[in-house]
């Protein structure tokens, strides 16, 4: 900060969500000495492990490979159960690390910012919070604002009339609440089969007196094959830690998993099958980054993969009508974030499940006994919309920012994002939105916290230099932006039928919200951006 610059905001980092990245950047703020808050609309921390608690709920990358590997005695005193950690024990990971680093004290709960307008002659932001419980809103001016908002933090209803109308009790996935459900013999519905409806249905399949799945679109599913984290492996990853942190800072999609190096026709049929099986019966999102290297990239390779999948959801699923709707038919393997399963398939040879194709018979309307299609009325108890999220810009765009010279960010993004790093945008000064859009591929905080410590370093600049005001100039962010949308073209991205690519939300610019160059991109651009002192960026008093 320059000299006296203090006196005239109420904090210099106000940071916006309070989920694995907010966490992380409060953390980071406090250890260089910034005044720094965290504000948050929910009621507890964990942004997406707070939200998401619906039986089922869990991680699909390996718990120690998600986790916070920024302290060596944090990693060493948490003992993860599971590879693959359910909510109940991230929701307690997260708030451990919170009162770990004593950053509690720091945070306010029940908070939503609901206008941050750009003060020039400030050199701030003046940040209008709103108390979600009762009608009281006080302001804050904040030099810098890390809008760490999450990509997928913003439910998605699809526009079905007489929602409201339902007379039983209806709740999305993505803000499940903290009270229990109550699903013992009750006739549901679960509507949505991304990768919130896939994790929902086996999990409360038993409970129910019916469950009918409405599948507007199948997904390649293959099994999470998670298990329980032994004494001798929970053993070796304390050993291992400097060598898997080695590993998980510099891969390319933030995994441990190791690339194949095989290609597809190079082995004979029967190998393939082999490999096949392995890939099956291996954990998680191996499936895309220890497969045949050529997977996404050669069509026949990736057709004689989903072929597999198919023969193996047809041998599971009892009924072949049933089996065939679950085969995806509109995109292959990788075009759409493929979803990790226990037990899915298995759940439609329970007598109670029934499955409803809404391509061939979409719900016509809501009314208050249940779901009218063309085939009839279902009576239902409970609704579980598991129908995804306003993904990457979603939160963001509805936190009414407003820039320079008065221009909204929605008007700045209205044919989709353009940032510098997805960290940044030009017009919008001491703006930052580390695990936002132009966000990673694959496991989500080690790209996230690249960018926090990326936005700490540039604030530390800042303060080096004395200025105030941080704005990534117009030629780096058409550099970036420009890289990110020739990439999206190209496999491996995912496709353009993806929710990456918004297509799940009707109006929505078609513009790729991951960064496709993956990390690689990533560091190359921080290296360029520190050699070149920091001249994509315009530092100013
Ligand atoms: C069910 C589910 C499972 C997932 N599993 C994985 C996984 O296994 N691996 C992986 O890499 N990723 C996974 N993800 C992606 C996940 O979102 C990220 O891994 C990570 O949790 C994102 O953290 P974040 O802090 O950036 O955002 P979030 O955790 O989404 O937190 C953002 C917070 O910002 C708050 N907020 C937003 N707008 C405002 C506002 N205007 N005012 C105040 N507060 C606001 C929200 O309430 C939210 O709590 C999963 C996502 C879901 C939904």
């Amino acid at each position: 900060m320059g000299a006296g610059d203090e006196t005239q905001v109420d904090v210099e980092v106000l940071i916006v969500g309070a989920g694995m990245t907010g966490l992380y950047q409060l953390h980071r703020a406090l250890e260089e000495g910034f005044t720094a808050e965290v504000v948050e609309a929910g009621d507890g921390v964990g942004g997406t492990w707070f939200w998401n608690r619906y039986p089922g709920a869990r991680f699909d990358s390996e718990s120690y490979t998600y986790a916070y590997l920024f302290s060596r005695e944090l990693f060493d005193e948490w003992a993860w159960t599971e590879h693959f950690a359910g909510q109940p024990e991230i929701e307690r990971y997260l708030n451990h690390v919170v009162d770990r680093f004593d950053l509690r004290r720091h945070m306010a709960f029940r908070t939503r910012v609901t206008s941050a307008v750009w003060d020039d002659a400030g050199a701030c932001w003046v940040v209008t919070l709103a108390d979600v419980q009762v009608d009281a809103e006080r302001v804050v001016r904040a030099r810098f604002l890390v809008g760490a908002t999450g990509v997928l933090s913003v439910p998605f209803y699809p526009d079905v009339p007489g929602r409201e109308d339902f007379a039983g009790v209806s709740v999305h996935t993505g803000r499940w609440p903290q009270e229990p459900v109550d699903l013992a013999g009750k006739r549901v519905a679960v509507i949505g089969t991304g990768s919130s409806g896939v994790q929902i249905i086996p999990n409360i399949v038993d409970e129910v007196a019916s469950l009918t799945v409405y599948q507007r679109t199948a997904n390649w599913c293959t099994p999470l094959n998670n298990r329980p984290i032994t004494d001798v492996e929970q053993a070796a990853l304390r050993a291992d830690f400097v060598r898997m942190k080695e590993i998980l800072d510099t891969s390319v999609a933030g995994f441990l998993h190791e690339p194949s190096g095989r290609v597809t026709f190079d082995d004979t049929a029967e190998e393939r099958q082999a490999f096949y099986e392995q890939m099956w019966n291996s954990p998680g999102f191996t499936k895309l980054s220890s497969n045949y290297v050529d997977l996404l990239l050669d069509p026949k390779a990736n057709a004689e993969w989903c072929d597999f999948i198919a023969a193996k959801v047809r041998s599971i699923v009892v009924d072949p009508e049933v089996a065939e709707r679950l085969i995806p038919d509109d995109h292959v393997f990788g075009e759409k974030r493929p979803p990790f399963v226990e037990r899915y398939y298995e759940a439609f040879n329970d007598p109670k499940v029934s499955l409803v194709d809404l391509k061939a018979t979409p719900i016509l309307r809501v009314v208050p006994e249940g779901i009218e299609t063309a085939d009839g009325l279902v009576e239902l108890d409970v609704i579980i919309w598991a129908t995804g999220f306003d993904f990457g810009t979603g939160a963001l765009l509805r936190m009414g920012i407003v820039g320079r010279d008065g221009v909204t960010l929605a008007d700045h993004w209205a044919d989709g994002p353009t940032t510098f790093l997805g960290v940044g945008t030009h017009g919008f000064p001491n703006l930052f939105f580390p695990g936002g859009p132009h966000a990673a591929a694959g496991n989500n905080p080690r790209y996230n916290g690249d960018q926090v410590d990326f936005v700490t370093d540039l604030l530390c600049e800042a303060r080096r230099r004395g200025a105030t005001v941080v704005e990534p100039t117009q030629d780096a962010e058409d550099r970036w932006t420009a890289m990110i949308d020739k990439a999206a073209d190209q496999p491996p991205s995912f496709g353009k039928s993806s929710y990456f690519f918004g297509a799940n939300v009707p109006g929505k610019p078609r513009r790729y919200l991951l960064n496709a160059g993956g990390r690689p991109k990533l560091f190359k651009e921080i290296d360029r951006v520190k050699a070149t002192d920091w001249a994509a960026f315009d530092l100013s008093p």
